[in-house]
């Protein structure tokens, strides 16, 4: 009588990757693995079809963490499954933003179901590829602030609606910069809003990042067309890792949509692989990207004025999320 080979092949898939990714304890993962699937597919599980048009067999289950949060606003029914290099980039990320920043939290908004498959208010992230990270934002004075849903940002650098509350670019570099550069997961796609994109690559050269980064960067910083700028969160995407048969890169062109639904734009009916275009110039008034002068943290020394949750009145897009 033979063991249970995939049994076996499970656990110690589930070893191997508490103790390749996360230091520590290893948590609990709830790891759900498909029977069908051969040793290779039961290490990544399976993303199958595409990105606007499939689901996820296999997935793994991003964790909370000292150093990650799931945003509240989007930690309901559980969407945080990822095809494995997704959901392990994103704490790599996390930990490397935090390595450099000691009080940094990456927000995490909706990556898939355990399943994949249709997701509301998105038009992709049905196949494990796809996941929306807040942007950092902080206080005059620099303190991380930690809002229970993402928020928008103009290029200045200014909240749309939360006075006090700035766009962290060192932060969001490094997030980006530890992305594009994941040494397991091949970004393609990295959504954010045309102005807050060329706000980061200004301020990257201004630091002096390593010319290959930014260029890289450069490549897969986007603002979508069809679906919302991305001017509250980014939306990262990876692609198939090789040999994952089943897995479609790209969303296949819609041809059948009404074009009305196309340019309403929040609940548009094109999926963000669509969009590999240069972006276009934003809607949003752009000001000049690059260095801005700080916010006068000296004007009030002594005290903070930023609350810690934006206004009840802010306006929030998020409800028609992303594409
Ligand atoms: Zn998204």
């Amino acid at each position: 009588m033979r063991p249970a080979p995939l049994a076996l092949v499970a656990v110690v898939s589930a070893l191997t990757f508490s103790t390749g990714a996360f230091p520590g304890p290893a948590p609990h993962r709830p790891v759900a693995r498909a029977a069908t699937l051969g040793p290779a597919a039961l290490r990544f599980g399976r993303s199958i079809g595409s990105p606007t048009e499939g689901h996820l067999l296999g997935g793994t289950h991003l964790e909370d963490a000292p150093y990650l949060r799931v945003v509240p606003a989007y930690s309901g029914g559980d969407v945080r499954w990822g095809l494995e290099p997704l959901v392990t980039m994103i704490d790599r990320a996390a930990r490397q933003v935090r390595r450099q920043f000691p009080d940094a939290i990456t927000s995490v908004g909706h990556i898939s179901r355990a399943g994949g498959g249709d997701l509301d208010r998105h038009h992709s992230h049905e196949s494990g590829r796809d996941a929306d990270i807040g942007f950092y934002i902080r206080s005059a004075t620099g303190r991380q602030l930690l809002p229970s849903r993402f928020v928008q940002f103009r290029g200045d650098g200014s909240s749309v609606g939360w006075p006090g509350a700035y766009f962290d670019d060192a932060k969001n570099w490094q997030l980006v910069s530890a992305l594009v550069t994941d040494p397991e997961a091949h970004v393609t796609h990295l959504f954010v809003a045309a102005p807050l994109r060329a706000r980061l690559l200004a301020y990257a050269e201004k630091m002096g990042s390593p010319a290959a980064v930014r260029m890289r960067a450069a490549e897969v910083l986007q603002q979508p067309h069809g679906a919302l700028p991305h001017d509250d969160h980014f939306h990262v995407r990876i692609s198939c890792p090789s040999h994952m048969s089943g897995c479609v890169e790209n969303p296949a062109a819609r041809t059948r949509k009404a074009p009305a639904m196309i340019a309403h734009g929040r609940r548009g009916t094109l999926g963000h692989g669509l969009v590999t275009r240069p972006p276009t110039p934003s809607p949003v008034p752009a000001t000049p990207a690059g260095p801005v002068p700080a916010p006068a943290d000296e004007q009030t020394p002594d005290e903070d004025p930023s609350p810690d949750a934006p206004p009840a009145a802010m306006p929030v897009p998020i409800d028609d999320v992303d594409g």
